[in-house]
């Protein structure tokens, strides 16, 4: 096995899915060239998100999977569906990395939450889709559970059926994912929001 990606006559029919679910971009590739990596979790240890307690999620360490668990699934799952979706920052947004008016961060992090919401959303579909074309697969979501706008942590789950883990919470090294394939992502971002997930699958 030579090449990155997935040549099979049912992939495009996948991919124009995963673009009619509003992705920017979506390749499929085989997913022992997943790059995994403890770094990732150690660094969603040290986000907000898992460290305030009023905003903590499912989906973040210490609750998710973790990189062994992904490694053995990248052995039970040969493929992997990447996605992608960007957006370009309007000029408020673009300008709030350099600034330190309240307002402008507020609006970053509204504008940022839209496209996070939507990969989200993407990747419910992607799962539902693979559920209903009865294709074995794991979906991770983006970046920490997006189902609800407040997680009910530490109550169970309250939509099991949106829940999604985060993948660099997983141990996914997105940004790598994104040098092998020609993702242009940005860091730090100036010009666009670039968000990744990703969905390991099984088909004949
Ligand atoms: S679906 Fe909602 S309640 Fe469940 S983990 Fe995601 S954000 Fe939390």
């Amino acid at each position: 096995m030579s090449s990155l990606y997935v040549e099979k006559t049912n992939i495009r029919r996948l991919i124009n899915k995963v673009i009619e679910l509003s992705a920017t971009r979506a390749h499929v590739i085989y997913s022992q060239y997943i790059p995994l990596t403890w770094k990732a979790v150690m660094l969603c240890l040290d986000c907000k998100v898992a460290q305030v307690p009023w905003m903590k999620r499912w989906s973040c360490p210490p609750y998710t999977i973790n990189v062994e668990d992904v490694k053995a699934m990248t052995r039970q799952y040969p493929y992997a569906l990447i996605v992608n979706v960007e957006a370009p920052f309007p000029f408020f947004v673009k300008a709030s990395w350099h600034t330190w008016n309240p307002f402008l961060h507020v609006t970053q992090k509204i504008y940022s939450h839209i496209f996070w919401s939507k990969l989200h959303t993407i990747m419910v579909g992607i799962k539902k889709y693979f559920g209903e074309e009865s294709i074995s697969s794991y979906c991770w979501g983006s970046a920490p559970c997006h189902g609800c706008f407040k997680c009910s942590f530490p109550q169970k789950c309250r939509k099991p059926d949106s829940f999604l883990y985060s993948p660099e919470a997983s141990g996914i090294d997105l940004y790598r994912i994104a040098q092998k394939i020609g993702i242009p992502v940005e860091i730090p971002p100036q010009k666009k929001i670039q968000l990744m997930s990703l969905a390991l699958f099984d088909m004949p």
